[in-house]
């Protein structure tokens, strides 16, 4: 039968992009609901056939233990609550896929890790431009060596929050988000330039900018970083609150430059390579054909790791990583130094 997932919090992204998905989906179905709100639980079960017993509220979700319909849980809540509901759901004996960011500390992301490892069941982390068929493309082009040695990359990830939008009013929030713009929308770039380059930074530098808007009282609105790299690159990243939707990644490659604008968004992705008089466009019809969306490749890639035995393309590790190098991130805006990341170049394989 197809691997069973419980989402827990059916909020803007489990709604709008996460369930539906399901219906594309290979290896996978929509087995559970866990949600704080009976109503909404009932209404988007009956539309996706969810059977009642398999509904739970936050209080009675440790009885997912009991229910062998449910092989994971998907954890779609604020950043913050992420991890007590991975080690619930590990204690419950079920595997889990966590939406980035993974957690607000790197002491939850570990307890999770650990909280996996005495299960004995997989972590994956809703990491989904992995899935995105054009940024597979354009890694396959990058590890050909087709550009070149890779020299200079930047990323920009920004969009308007909306405070009037319940979703917007949890990221502003220290103790929901952990951070402002980077942990939403800044750590695709961070993660982004963790693939594109195929290796992590050894030092990170940051700057953020004042905002006078009390709506960015406890969370950074604008902030830019620079990575340096060992190989001798740098990385640089920008995320901002109130600047109008962008997810572009430049590419600054010895022999060719490249453009992924856009970079992380749900569809439509774009792939733009520049050699003198020359462009490539990579825009995938691909994309029009649904069995391909990201979502569901991302939902049967869990079933697929666990079937096959192949590696993870988003593990709990590749989570925990990120939120070490935004905390480092943080750490260099706060301290206005430069901060050292050098921890072993774990990522790196060449
Ligand atoms: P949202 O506010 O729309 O949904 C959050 C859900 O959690 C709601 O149903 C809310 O009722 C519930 N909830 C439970 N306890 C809560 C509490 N104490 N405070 C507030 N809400 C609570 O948010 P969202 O945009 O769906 O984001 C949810 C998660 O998904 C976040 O971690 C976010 O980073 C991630 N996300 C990922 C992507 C992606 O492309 N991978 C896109 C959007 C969001």
């Amino acid at each position: 039968r197809p691997f069973g997932y419980a989402i827990v919090g059916l909020g803007k992204y489990a709604i709008n992009q996460i369930l539906p998905a399901f219906g594309e989906c290979q290896h996978a179905r929509l087995a559970g609901l866990v949600s704080g709100d009976p109503q909404k639980a009932r209404k988007v079960a009956s539309a996706y056939g969810v059977p009642e017993k398999n509904i739970y509220s936050y209080d009675n979700f440790d009885d997912i233990r009991n229910n062998p319909e449910i092989d994971a849980v998907y954890i779609i809540l604020p950043n913050a609550l992420h991890a007590d509901f991975a080690v619930r759901a590990f204690r419950a004996g079920k595997h889990v896929m966590c939406e980035k960011p993974m957690a607000t500390s790197v002491e939850d992301c570990q307890r999770m890790i650990d909280a996996a490892r005495r299960a004995s069941k997989q972590l994956m982390i809703g990491y989904r431009c992995h899935f995105d068929p054009i940024t597979q493309s354009a890694l396959q082009t990058i590890r050909a060596g087709k550009l070149g040695k890779l020299r200079v990359v930047t990323t920009e990830n920004t969009d308007v929050l909306s405070i009037d939008d319940p979703s917007g009013q949890w990221r502003v929030k220290r103790s929901l988000s952990g951070g402002g713009s980077l942990m939403d929308l800044g750590i695709y770039g961070v993660n982004g330039a963790r693939y594109l380059l195929n290796e992590d930074p050894i030092e990170v530098s940051a700057i953020r900018a004042e905002s006078s808007n009390p709506v960015f009282h406890e969370v950074e609105d604008i902030i830019s970083w620079t990575f340096r790299y060992r190989s001798g690159a740098l990385a640089h990243g920008n995320s901002s609150f109130t600047a109008a939707a962008t997810s572009r990644f430049g590419i600054q490659a010895e022999k060719l430059s490249g453009t992924l604008n856009p970079a992380t968004g749900y569809y439509n992705n774009r792939f733009e390579t520049v050699a003198g008089e020359e462009t490539h466009v990579l825009s995938d019809p691909m994309f029009q054909i649904p069995a391909l969306n990201q979502f569901s490749a991302q939902l049967d890639h869990l079933p697929d790791v666990l079937g096959s035995g192949k590696p993870s393309l988003a593990t709990g590790e590749e989570g925990m990583q990120d939120i070490r190098l935004i905390q480092a991130i943080y750490q260099s805006a706060a301290t206005r130094r430069p901060v050292s990341t050098d921890w072993g170049d774990w990522r790196r394989k060449a």
